[in-house]
């Protein structure tokens, strides 16, 4: 059985080199306990957890698959043992506040587990996960009663936490929201409705489950704005904080789903549950946001952990495998044939593979730099600084989600490529990493929806292209830095050619959107890759400039590793970077290709 091997050394180069983060957490009051020993040993430790723990379920807890058994839904082998250890390691409180039993430590420090996690065992991090929304819900709008009675526990991880806001008609438009909150003469709520596709909405890993539910007031305007939030225990609690009474929330099923089958996805029953408000009334849905850009950062690590973890697989196997000979003559003469590695479309697809870990691991450090001041802000009452970096984190969360999540995709399927037909095959586990995968683009947003956020809302409607100004100048002023330099040069031209492509595409969409209104919609999928190709591009000179400087002056790492980085920067730029203007191309075309054929002429069957 395969197994995952967290990418230490490269964490550890983009965080000590390249983004500097011993030198950020100084700057930052929940980075005083960061120091670089502590945080060298967490992430070892960590490591070792998804190593030892984690990955060893991952295949097996995708075959059991999770059981509803009298209403109660049990978690394969192994994971409530996992889930044990997890608690007792004190992980689900690595990055919460310390007033609520957390280790106060910065929100990035908890990116880094979340990422090493869910490359193991995407399934079993989603248990976690969904508790981490739960509890930055309630941390920013909870009263202090709500934070005392449920964040602590959910902390502690004795307590599990989701996020249901799905309903049988409506996902992406949650304006058509249905359930109903009745309220009561003791101040609480009874709730009555029916959400799909909640995760973690039942299981056995947790002694209570805390709901965070979307639904509305009786005569609550229609719309998004008629939505407000509650608080769902499936038991309610005791005046001694204990597991009270059971609540009217159960899963009715559980559905049956191609992938990430160890994760308990529930149609839940609210049948005059007892709920509380969080936030004010009819705010829901801003509440739900607030924090959406960390929670998308969260499922973006959905593109990487599979292409690292598809990558390592497909490594291994191409070194061993062997088929034919290498074109240049043979490699490995003593052998009945080469093996895989040393043919150049194999090379393709692993270096796509490892580019993709790789540069989207470092667009992950990159926006979490930027989450930890947000927080940090949040924390002290800064509201102008926390708008200052959820406005930059804003304008990054699609690209990272959207982007990252379609390539990650790519990069599995790539590995099942690599195995051949055994890649088909269940045994391998590579069938498995592109079933899981396949969710991460529709989930949290699906990619068409990440695109109208980055191209309708935050660049043209938002800013009118100032987003991209801002983002292309600090790329811009980077890039013209290393331009005498002969090893960086060409990457730097490249990418000041497309920061200025950028703000250009940026203007001719705005102006053909005022002509025609379908513009923003079939230009956004476009625009979203394109940005994502240039902000990945960028990580990699910005991975290049560091490899250069330790080849020239010496680093913690061998020579290979920096002149490898460099061979998978200049890998990027001529293999994959020229895919933008693909895009670009397409993004500029008319609407009428898209729009002229009739919905009733699409198809002419039967
Ligand atoms: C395994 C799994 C786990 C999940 N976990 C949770 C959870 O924990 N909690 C929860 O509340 N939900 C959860 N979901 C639900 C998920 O968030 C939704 O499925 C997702 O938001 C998409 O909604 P939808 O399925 O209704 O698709 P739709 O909204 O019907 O979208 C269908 C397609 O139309 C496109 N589309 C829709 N509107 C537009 C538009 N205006 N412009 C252009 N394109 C558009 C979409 O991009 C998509 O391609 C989960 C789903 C799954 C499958």
């Amino acid at each position: 059985m395969p197994v995952y091997k967290a990418p230490l050394r490269d964490m550890k180069f983009l965080l000590n080199d390249v983004f500097d983060y011993p030198g950020h957490y100084q700057t930052l009051a929940s980075g005083e306990n960061a120091t670089p020993d502590i945080v060298d040993a967490i992430l070892t430790e960590c490591g070792r957890f998804c190593e030892e723990v984690l990955s060893p379920i991952y295949q097996t807890g995708d075959e059991e698959g999770c059981r509803l058994e009298n209403g109660e839904v049990t978690t394969p082998k192994g994971y409530k043992e996992a889930y044990d250890q997890y608690v007792m390691g004190g992980w689900q409180g690595l990055s919460a506040p310390e007033e609520y039993g957390g280790q106060g430590l910065p929100a990035s420090m908890g990116l880094f587990k979340q990422e090493m996690m869910g490359t193991a065992n995407w399934s079993f991090s989603m248990y976690p996960g969904l508790s981490l929304g739960a509890m930055n819900t309630i941390f920013l709008h909870g009263s202090e009663d709500q934070k005392q009675t449920y964040l602590v526990p959910l902390t502690e991880g004795r307590w599990g936490g989701t996020m249901c806001l799905t309903e049988p008609q409506c996902g992406t438009d949650l304006g058509q929201v249905k359930t109903k909150a009745e309220p009561q003469a003791d101040g609480s709520y009874k709730l009555t409705g029916t959400k799909i596709f909640i995760s973690s909405g039942d299981h056995d890993l947790t002694e209570n489950i805390v709901h965070i539910v979307l639904a509305r007031l009786p005569d609550a305007p229609k719309g998004t704005r008629g939505i407000s939030l509650f608080i769902v225990p499936k038991f309610l609690p005791a005046a001694d904080g204990s597991v009270g009474e059971r609540n009217g929330v159960n899963c009715g099923s559980l559905e049956k789903k191609m992938g990430i089958k160890a994760s308990a996805t529930c149609v839940m029953n609210f049948d005059g549950a007892t709920g509380y408000l969080i936030g004010p009334e009819n705010e829901g849905l801003e509440c739900m946001f607030t924090f959406m850009n960390t929670a998308r950062i969260g499922t973006a690590i959905q593109g990487v952990g599979p292409a690292e973890l598809s990558y390592q697989w497909a490594l291994d196997y191409a070194k061993e495998r062997r088929s034919m000979r290498a074109l240049s003559g043979k490699k490995e003469p003593d052998q009945v044939a080469d093996s895989l590695i040393h043919h150049a479309d194999v090379r393709r697809m692993l270096l796509t593979q490892k580019a993709i870990a790789e540069g989207g691991r470092a667009m992950l450090y990159y926006a979490a730099r930027l989450a930890d001041h947000m927080v940090e802000a949040h924390t002290v009452g800064d509201d102008e600084k926390a708008e200052k970096y959820d406005d930059k984190l804003g304008f990054l969360t699609p690209i990272l989600k959207g982007f990252l999540t379609e390539l990650g995709n790519e990069a599995a399927n790539l590995g099942v490529q690599v195995f051949g037909g055994h890649g088909y095959i269940r045994e391998h586990g590579m069938e498995q990493i592109v079933r899981d995968t396949r969710i991460a683009t529709l989930y949290e947003g699906t990619t068409g929806i990440q695109a109208l956020d980055l191209l309708g809302r935050k660049v043209l409607l938002m800013t009118q292209g100032g987003a991209v100004r801002e983002f292309t100048l600090k790329i811009a002023n980077f890039a013209r830095k290393h331009l005498t330099n002969k090893q960086l040069r060409p990457m730097a031209i490249e990418l000041l050619k497309l920061t200025a492509q950028w703000n250009l595409l940026t203007v001719r969409v705005m102006l053909a959107a005022r002509k025609d209104r379908d513009v923003v919609s079939a230009a956004a999928h476009d625009f979203l890759m394109y940005s994502g190709y240039v902000t990945m591009a960028y990580m990699w000179l910005r991975q290049s400039a560091v490899a250069t400087d330790k080849l020239e002056n010496g680093g913690d790492e061998s020579d290979a590793f920096y002149q490898t980085k460099l061979a998978t920067a200049e890998f990027y730029y001529e293999r994959l970077l020229p895919r933008a203007q693909a895009h670009a191309t397409s993004m500029l075309s008319p609407t009428r290709n898209l729009m002229q054929v009739e919905p009733d002429n699409m198809a002419f069957t039967g």
